[in-house]
């Protein structure tokens, strides 16, 4: 069942964006809350963006099996938590996964019913466009970024479904029809 939907593309390209409007037009969709190492930015809440947890305890539970995935990305450490994500699958609703294409592979090896969604860009360039337009992050953390994303870019081909996302309300309109239909053709 496709109850879990995954989400994944480079940095920049407009995930959390897209989610944003996803949210709006199919309100029952639950976001699951991933863990990370990194520093919150201006705005994040502990729990509501993500559960920020310092390096020792992240590992600890890695070793404890309380990840479903997890990975390295830029620098700091990522994870959907076993028990964010049990919790909300058993309040029967779907859920989403906004995570980066490393933990989408583990993903489709451990929960092969979920529905995977690749966001691209409608060129490479966009990428730098829009991280710098962001604004959330310094030049230095973007050149990282965008050395990650040559690779992701590349894993493109290994997902089912591909939305590029180059009109926003066009890009819009395709992800809540894929989605849409996931859920409707995973229900009981
Ligand atoms: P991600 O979550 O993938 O890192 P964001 O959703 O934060 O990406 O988007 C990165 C930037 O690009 C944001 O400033 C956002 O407003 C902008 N953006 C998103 N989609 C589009 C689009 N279709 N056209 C132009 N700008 C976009
Ligand atoms: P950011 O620091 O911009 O919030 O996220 C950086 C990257 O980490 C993004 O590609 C985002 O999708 C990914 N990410 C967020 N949560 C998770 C997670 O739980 N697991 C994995 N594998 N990646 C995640």
């Amino acid at each position: 069942m496709a109850r879990v939907v995954v989400i994944t593309g480079p940095s920049g390209v407009g995930k959390g964006t897209l989610i944003r409007a996803l949210r709006d037009r199919i309100p029952e969709l639950e976001l699951s809350v991933s863990a990370t190492t990194r520093n919150p930015r201006p705005g994040e809440e502990n729990g509501r963006d993500y559960w920020f947890l310092s390096r020792e305890d992240f590992e600890r539970r890695i070793a404890d099996g309380g990840f479903v995935e997890h990975a390295e990305y830029s620098g700091n450490r990522y994870g959907t938590l076993r028990e964010d994500l049990d919790k909300r699958t058993s309040a029967g609703r779907p859920v989403l996964l906004e995570i980066e294409v490393q933990g989408a592979r583990q993903v489709a090896k451990t929960m092969p019913e979920a529905l995977r969604i690749f966001i691209a860009p409608p060129s490479a360039d966009t990428l730098r466009t829009r991280l710098v337009g962001r604004g959330t992050d310094a030049k230095e953390q973007i050149d990282r970024r965008l050395a990650v994303a040559e690779d992701e870019l590349a894993a493109q081909p290994e997902f089912p479904v591909v939305v590029v996302n180059d009109r926003l309300e066009e890009a819009i309109d395709e992800l809540t029809r894929v989605v849409a239909t996931g859920i409707d053709e995973a229900r009981p």
